[in-house]
């Protein structure tokens, strides 16, 4: 034993001071993936657990929402593992249409070319080499996170077996007569020039006119006023309507207008959709240009003249202002109107605008031929699934949102004019125009045998894809055994933004082609945003790379940080700085492993149990052992419910606070004795089995430092054994003790207070106080007599008299906890005299911080002009210079005496 005592010694001394992520991180990734511990066995007998990542664009690496989402996700994963679970975690990565492509072309742009002079073919092998870049950056980011995916399953949207998949369900849907092609008005992009799904705009109002324009009545001098918004689209107006219920017009009803500068005859019509309160209660009518007035066209065969080109800019139809752009045609017509006395008047008013979600251009409704998918028969299994429980949220708020949307659920346009992304099978005859839908290219028609066929020239919307992903990942449409093993999945992680775009989306498939949730366990995470709020973000330069945190804090620190800040359901609200809670953390567990690895005298094996007889029943271990159970049974509950932000505090409090402040502390004495005696053997066997635990409880948490400690503790080399393969622990509720907690918390008390008079009263570590303890009762008097070893030791005290007939000494500090009262005569512990000087000093130094402060604060010109964190944090100073002060007021009066 002396002789594994004398080398662990020597081991120890040889660790770093502090803990080192560079020294350890890519050398456990890599044992893991020797080992290869992350790939799930599709013929093992475990329970199964899976997840699939939420896959990430292609367009960037990694920023903190993602490190924070994968997290999560990684935590889920390794607890799932260590529980015995065969746990899958497929990882990948998304092309991201439209997204990809904005950046492509711009990239184009900046070198002076476009994607038109250079072809479709040759653009798309410029985005496979963009997609090959950065979908590598994305997957080593994830490995440097610590993400456990299984890598052997990695998919990418655009694969050639998701390709297969996509196909299949586009001629599934549009056999079943779920997928339509049709002339609508859609969300165009003109920078784009593609078509966007409603959720694939931004809302919001904006400051804009309301133009009040007389339109003539034909043949009469008289003229009726319309109000309009986009000026420009009156050249496409095809009709003026009123509602049927306002008297005002009724007799104009069935009459026409002239419209100005191109002298179109409008029919006057009545319809229930024109609001009498809206404008002048007449309204223009613009097929072509506005969804409303779209449905007015059709309910009155009314003509639809579309004015624009698809990149924003007027067409023929526009006459004078052909070739204009929107908004100079906007402004060239509006002066017309005004030289032609046909403006009335000009509000400002609020305008609803779109703006598209990739480029923030200004979306124009635009009248175009799109295919749809018919989405109310898709959506109703998806709405029974909550309702029945088959899927749930967390936190539960958001199924709130999932069913609005749901039941208000519109045709979704799949259709997008892009070159990046699955290609429409849909072909075109050039002679007979029969739409022929295919998986593959067809040689000839169907109706006419031309061999002139043409194919659509679109592409799929890029969550034509992703939504199928939970199973096209798996093989789908094939029925592979890891389709069959894997699918439904159990949990999914992702932000509340793309609840419709994809979740929602991802539940109708799922119960469409396979007949069930996708998953049953929804979660949804907040933002990342910094630390006064604002949500990170590229353009603003207040996001922060992961990686970097990474390099200067390490992994672990990011992981846990992250964890330890974030709310359940809320916010993360972080600052670069925040990072050091995890690093010191992790500091903290190195720090008290070392000193337990040096203590140990013999070798333990990492799987054994704490047999009985191995503690000494003394108070403080069977104390850590009911801590540590409580702890195991409550991280586990929680981590079930997802809340993993109480289990890593609660993980935190038990290391940090138990383990290393109180418990080891408290044995020092014991690990001084001889090797052999049995009080020390106890304390070994108890410091070890705790440590052991703390290292499996906290891995799927901080992997890398858990993953190095167990190996300095158990010398197990590339062979040997590791703690992601260990075993999460058991809750052993008999080792729970109630009273014992409550007893310890009473010697903590006393402990705790006596520390803080030592260090406002300035008293030199070394100095050991006499302690008077004033008792309430016979129960706090008997738990302190019996502890009264722990008190002294762990306060640092030369004598304790504890009794109920105490009395306050003169010139002593005092301070009352429950059930009794603590003094701590100063006489001989300080510099009475010195320290009433340095007292009075700092209250004259504080004092005037104080005034300095309020001063600040009754300054109008400050509180006008100031930005209001900067008030806030002024605020919050005061009232810490206020408790400073009271509290060496207090204390000077104890020194004074009276
Ligand atoms: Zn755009
Ligand atoms: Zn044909």
């Amino acid at each position: 034993m002396a002789e594994v005592g004398g080398k662990q010694l020597m081991r120890v001394n040889d660790l770093p001071r502090h803990y080192d992520p560079k020294q350890t991180e890519d050398k456990w990734y890599q044992f893991w993936l020797d080992r290869r511990f992350f790939h799930a066995d599709v013929g093992s007998s475990k329970e199964t657990f899976s997840v699939v990542i939420p896959p990430p664009n292609v367009t960037d690496v990694l920023h903190l929402g993602h490190a924070l989402n994968n997290t999560l996700q990684d935590i889920l994963i390794r607890w799932k593992r260590m529980q015995g679970y065969e746990a899958e975690w497929l990882p990948g990565t998304d092309h991201a249409g439209i997204a990809t492509q904005v950046i492509l072309e711009k990239n184009l742009a900046r070198q002076g070319t476009s994607k038109e002079r250079l072809g479709r073919e040759k653009f798309l092998e410029l985005a496979w080499d963009w997609k090959k870049k950065n979908g590598d950056a994305i997957l080593n980011q994830l490995k440097k996170i610590g993400c456990s995916c299984d890598w052997d399953r990695t998919r990418f949207t655009l694969d050639e077996g998701l390709s297969e998949a996509v196909l299949e369900v586009f001629v599934h849907l549009y056999s079943k007569g779920l997928i339509y092609r049709g002339k609508r008005i859609i969300n165009w992009c003109p920078r784009c020039q593609t078509s966007l799904s409603d959720d694939e705009t931004e809302r919001e109002e904006k400051d804009g006119s309301l133009w009040y324009v007389k339109y003539k009545l034909k043949g009469s001098d008289d003229y009726i006023m319309v109000a309009t918004t986009r000026p420009e689209t009156m050249l496409g107006d095809t009709a003026v309507a009123v509602s049927p219920k306002d008297k005002r017009f009724e007799k104009l009803v069935g009459k026409s207008a002239i419209l100005p500068i191109l002298d179109r005859e409008l029919k006057i019509i009545a319809d229930d959709f024109v609001d009498p309160e809206f404008g002048t209660g007449m309204v223009k009518v613009t097929p072509a240009h506005d969804p409303n007035d779209f449905e007015i066209g059709q309910r009155h065969n009314l003509e639809q003249i579309n004015v624009m080109k698809p990149n924003g800019t007027m067409n023929e139809n526009a006459g004078k202002f052909s070739g204009m752009d929107r908004y100079a045609c906007r402004e060239a017509l509006v002066a017309e109107l005004k030289k032609k006395k046909l403006l009335e008047k000009v509000e400002s008013y609020q305008v609803p605008v779109a703006q598209c979600y990739r480029c923030d251009t200004e979306i124009e409704p635009y009248l175009s031929e799109q295919w749809f998918v018919k989405m109310k028969p898709l959506a109703k299994p998806a709405i029974e699934a909550v309702k029945t429980g088959k899927l749930k949220f967390y936190p539960e708020r958001w199924t709130k949102t999932y069913m609005y949307w749901m039941e208000n659920i519109r045709d979704w346009c799949i259709s997008r004019q892009l070159w990046w992304g699955h290609r429409i099978p849909v072909w075109y005859c050039q002679d007979c125009s029969e739409t022929i839908v295919a998986k593959t290219g067809p040689s000839e028609c169907t109706r006419c045998k031309s061999k002139k066929l043409k194919q659509d020239e679109g592409v799929l919307d890029t969550w034509f894809s992703s939504w199928l992903w939970p199973f096209s990942t798996f093989g789908w449409p094939d029925k592979t055994p890891e389709l069959r093993r894997f699918y439904p999945t159990k949990a999914l992680f992702t932000a509340s933004e793309i609840i419709f775009l994809w979740v929602a989306r991802m539940v109708m498939a799922g119960y469409e082609f396979m007949g069930r949730e996708p998953f049953s366990d929804v979660y949804i995470h907040g933002t990342v945003r910094d630390e006064y709020g604002i949500k990170m973000s590229k353009s603003l330069g207040n996001g922060i790379d992961p990686l970097e945190i990474i390099d200067q804090y390490g992994a672990d620190a990011l992981r846990t940080t992250m964890m330890l800040v974030t709310p359940e359901g809320q916010d993360t609200l972080i600052a670069r700085r925040t990072f050091q809670v995890g690093q010191h953390f992790a500091n903290k567990l190195w720090n008290v492993s070392k000193f337990v690895l040096a203590n140990l005298s013999k070798t333990f094996a990492p799987e054994a149990e704490l047999q009985s007889g191995q503690a000494e029943g003394r108070l403080e271990d069977s104390w850590i052992l009911s801590r540590l159970n409580r702890t195991i049974g409550e991280v586990t509950d929680l981590m079930g419910d997802y809340r993993f932000n109480s289990a890593v505090k609660s993980l935190y409090d038990f290391i940090w606070h138990d383990f290393c402040d109180w418990y080891v502390e408290m044995i020092k004495e014991r690990l001084n004795l001889p090797e052999g005696e049995r009080e020390r053997e106890a304390a070994e066997n108890v410091a070890h089995f705790v440590l052991n635990n703390i290292l499996r409880l906290l891995h799927p948490f901080a992997p890398f430092v858990t993953e190095e400690i167990w190996h300095h503790l158990y010398d197990s080399g590339a062979d040997g054994s590791s703690v992601s393969a260990a075993r999460w622990p058991v809750c052993d509720k008999k080792m729970i003790n109630e009273s014992l907690e409550n007893t310890l918390d009473r010697v903590q008390d006393a402990v705790t207070s006596i520390r803080n008079i030592r260090s406002e009263m300035n008293v030199p570590p070394a100095k050991k106080a006499e302690v008077l303890i004033r008792v309430d009762n016979a129960d706090m008097q008997r738990i302190l007599e019996e502890n009264q070893a722990h008190v002294k030791n762990l306060g640092k005290l030369a004598n304790l008299t504890i009794g109920r007939q105490i009395s306050k000494p003169d010139h002593a500090a005092s301070a009352v906890i429950r059930d009794a009262e603590i003094f701590v005569p100063l006489e001989g512990l300080i510099d009475l005299e010195q320290e009433r000087k340095r007292l009075q000093k700092e209250i004259a130094r504080v004092t005037q911080l104080l005034e300095r402060g309020n001063k600040k604060l009754s300054n109008e010109d400050f509180l006008k002009r100031a930005p209001r964190e900067i008030i806030e944090k002024e605020k919050t100073k005061k009232e810490e210079y206020r408790k400073i002060l009271e509290k060496l007021n207090q204390n000077l009066e104890e020194i004074v005496g009276w």
